[in-house]
């Protein structure tokens, strides 16, 4: 009762043009943490100044300043400006009291050329690229096990992890150099768990409104797309391989070229119409063959052929040409984004492994890397003219 009495009180002492105007007693600066991703972009803070009681002091003056000048300027208004990568304190100061946020600044150092085998990072390491010399990208967006409290847990989409696909594609990634000559795939891997950010999915549903997350999917991004471009650049055509992992009944490799399973059900006749290798992610390589284009999705030089030819359970494939009415991942938005879908020479597919025997132990990811890496090299020394020396590690 006598907060308010107080309240009341000195609201009217300010109403009658007191001469001694409510001392501030407390700042709010919000938000408390910002991120700021490129040099010269600006942030305004909002400051809110209360007296004692915790009222709201309107056009109470506030001075702001930073505390690292070399990370970030703030000018009169609250607006900061973004200098260089670090850390510094916001502070809005009124009267005797003040109140502060964390700007954080992270810009991108601009890598010239990315040297192959060697391992970049994204803000904070949640993203990680091994640059390649090889025409073959392979992202694994759904392995990692990062919960950074930064992030909110993401509340709505899917938030199962999968499980030791990161691993199976570090194993995927020697096998490509025991059986491609020795050359690099481009690797991409995003650390954080699904829970944080799914990458396999637009931005909004991906990241749910986290800045750190949302910099962690440009990040994820922009290396495939980085990897993709060196690949035009050096080969004119390659192939792109986003790793999965599924828990559908049937166990088998999945296969997912932007076709549905009602697709596949279709004769090769019917899957051969124009309209199919248009809105799939090989559409370059259907284009660029003079092969039919159920042969390139499940004939014998198919990857799903090449992979049965290893004792890998695919669909499609020359024996199992659909999935038969049953759960089917035909590819996400990593796919759609980075194959050629909407042109450019980078045909892609979205591979969805089962566990048992696959992907569950450490000897079963290498057997089956070996048996991908082996799969992908016939496809495309077959289907993009390439030939490589098998490496001396390369035994069976
Ligand atoms: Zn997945």
């Amino acid at each position: 009762m006598r907060t308010w009495l107080s309240a009341i009180l000195l609201a009217t002492l300010a109403c009658d043009g007191g001469t001694s105007p409510t001392p501030p007693a407390r700042v709010i600066v919000s938000p408390g943490v910002k991120l700021l991703v490129e040099a010269g972009t600006t942030f305004r803070f909002e400051a809110r100044v209360t007296d004692a009681q915790g009222a709201a002091i309107r056009g109470a003056e506030v001075a702001w300043s930073v505390a690292d000048a070399s990370v970030a300027s703030v000018d009169a208004t609250g607006q900061a400006t973004a200098v260089a990568t670090g850390r510094t304190e916001v502070r809005a100061a009124a009267g005797d009291v003040s109140g502060t946020a964390t700007l954080e600044v992270y810009i991108s150092a601009p890598v010239a050329e990315y040297v192959p085998g060697r391992t970049y990072f994204g803000r904070n390491e949640y993203v990680e690229y091994i640059a390649g010399d090889l025409p073959l990208v392979v992202s694994a967006g759904h392995g990692g096990g990062e919960e950074p409290a930064e992030i909110p847990r993401r509340t709505y989409g899917t938030l199962s992890r999968d499980s030791w696909t990161q691993e199976t594609t570090r194993a995927v990634r020697d096998s490509i150099i025991a059986y491609f000559g020795g050359g690099q795939p481009h690797i991409v891997i995003s650390r954080l768990r699904r829970t944080r950010l799914d990458p396999n999915r637009a931005i909004v549903e991906a990241a749910q409104g986290s800045e750190f997350a949302e910099q962690a999917w440009r990040e994820y991004h922009t290396f495939i797309q980085v990897a993709r471009e060196r690949v035009a650049e050096d080969y004119g055509r390659g192939f792109y391989v986003d790793m999965h992992g599924h828990a559908h009944p049937t166990p088998r490799v999945e296969l997912g070229y932007l076709l549905t399973g009602n697709d596949l059900s279709r004769s090769d006749t019917g899957l051969n119409a124009p309209r199919f290798p248009e809105q799939s992610s090989i559409r370059s390589l259907a284009r660029r063959v003079d092969l039919s284009f159920a042969d390139i999705v499940r004939g014998p030089e198919s990857l799903g052929g090449l992979l049965f030819g290893e004792r890998i359970t695919t669909v499609p494939s020359p024996l199992i040409p659909d999935p038969g009415g049953e759960p089917f991942f035909s590819g996400g938005y990593s796919t759609r984004r980075h194959g050629s879908l909407d042109g450019g020479v980078i045909d892609g597919v979205q591979i969805e492994l089962h566990g048992p025997g696959i992907r569950d132990t450490d000897r079963n990811r290498r057997r089956f890397a070996g048996a991908l890496a082996r799969a992908l090299r016939s496809f495309m020394e077959t289907h993009y003219g390439f030939a490589w020396e098998q490496g001396a590690a390369a035994g069976r």
